[in-house]
């Protein structure tokens, strides 16, 4: 199928890296939903599938899911996001940008406009132009959502989640009309030599090469999923995207119903835990838990 997106290998280090560099994060809510519990935390049986998809379940076995983003700003590179979010039209007319799946399975979506990335950026000061870079966990509906918001910044996400999301349809949480921009996306090998070991992931890459933000390889979820750690100025961080949907996934390696890989999940959830056991303090943010996410500062 023709593309606009050509996208090239990431050369590393990414421009504007400092020593010693550290970031300030703000985690950004650009909307929420109710989604099925069996969705998030895997159920046993022949129906588990029905009560994934939230049909017949009852109101109390649905669970408030918040979408998302994250500004990073680094002292010399400038304001770069972890995922987008959703699109502002999302405020408005969810379908149009979702798509059907996304929209079935997910009810009572609730967006203000203000809530959009692009608009939270404005209320800082920061037009959404001087985002140089874009990190995409992997590029599911909820996350690639505003991706067109940013014609001037260069993405990074994983050779593997560009291949997936090309190769894979609705079915598998993708919209191709979101990402498929004549944007500069850049793609890092995570199963190439240039890949390293940071601490316990196996596959990592510091993408200023001031140790300040590295990208850590977590597939599973998706087939080319990762992560992010960030060196901010109250500690290290993880930005753990959809490797882990609540912190009981991490806490009882309890499986959501969908994963692309059952495997590679629980080889991901095993790094993610050993990451935690060497750095106790670190603060390690799931990807959709409300309860973890009510709990976090304005910024770190
Ligand atoms: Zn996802």
């Amino acid at each position: 199928m023709a593309t606009a997106a050509e996208p090239s290998p990431a050369e590393l280090p990414l421009p504007g890296g400092r020593a010693d560099a550290r970031v300030k994060l703000h985690p950004l809510l650009t909307g929420q939903m109710i989604g099925p519990k069996a969705w998030f935390l895997r159920e046993p049986g022949r129906f588990a599938w029905r009560r994934a998809f939230g049909l017949g379940v009852k109101r109390d076995d649905w669970m408030d899911v918040p979408v998302p983003a994250f500004l990073v700003e680094h002292p010399s590179v400038g304001p770069i996001l972890i995922d987008t979010g959703f699109h502002p039209s999302v405020a408005a007319k969810p379908q149009a940008n979702l798509g059907r799946l996304t929209t079935m399975t997910f009810k009572q979506l609730k967006m203000k406009p203000e809530q959009a990335v692009s608009a939270q950026l404005r209320a800082r000061g920061i037009e959404p132009a001087a985002v140089k870079f874009v990190l995409m966990t992997h590029l599911h509906t909820d996350h690639a959502s505003a991706i067109s918001e940013y014609p001037q910044s260069t993405f990074v996400l994983s050779a593997a989640e560009w291949a997936a999301a090309s190769d894979q349809g609705e079915f598998h949480g993708y919209r191709r009309r979101q990402f498929d921009h004549g944007f500069d996306y850049r793609l890092l090998d995570f199963e190439g030599p240039g890949a390293g070991s940071f601490s316990g992931f196996a596959r990592s890459f510091d993408l200023f090469g001031d140790g300040s933000i590295r990208a850590v390889y977590t597939p599973g979820h998706t087939r080319g999923h990762m992560s992010i750690v960030l060196r901010t100025e109250s500690g290290e961080v993880l930005v753990a995207g959809d490797a882990i949907y609540m912190r009981s996934t991490l806490a009882d390696s309890h499986l959501p119903y969908r994963t692309e890989d059952d495997h590679l999940f629980r080889r991901s959830l095993r790094e993610i835990r050993q990451y935690a056991t060497e750095t106790p303090d670190a603060l390690i943010i799931p990807g959709h838990d409300f309860e973890a996410w009510r709990e976090l500062d304005a910024s770190y």
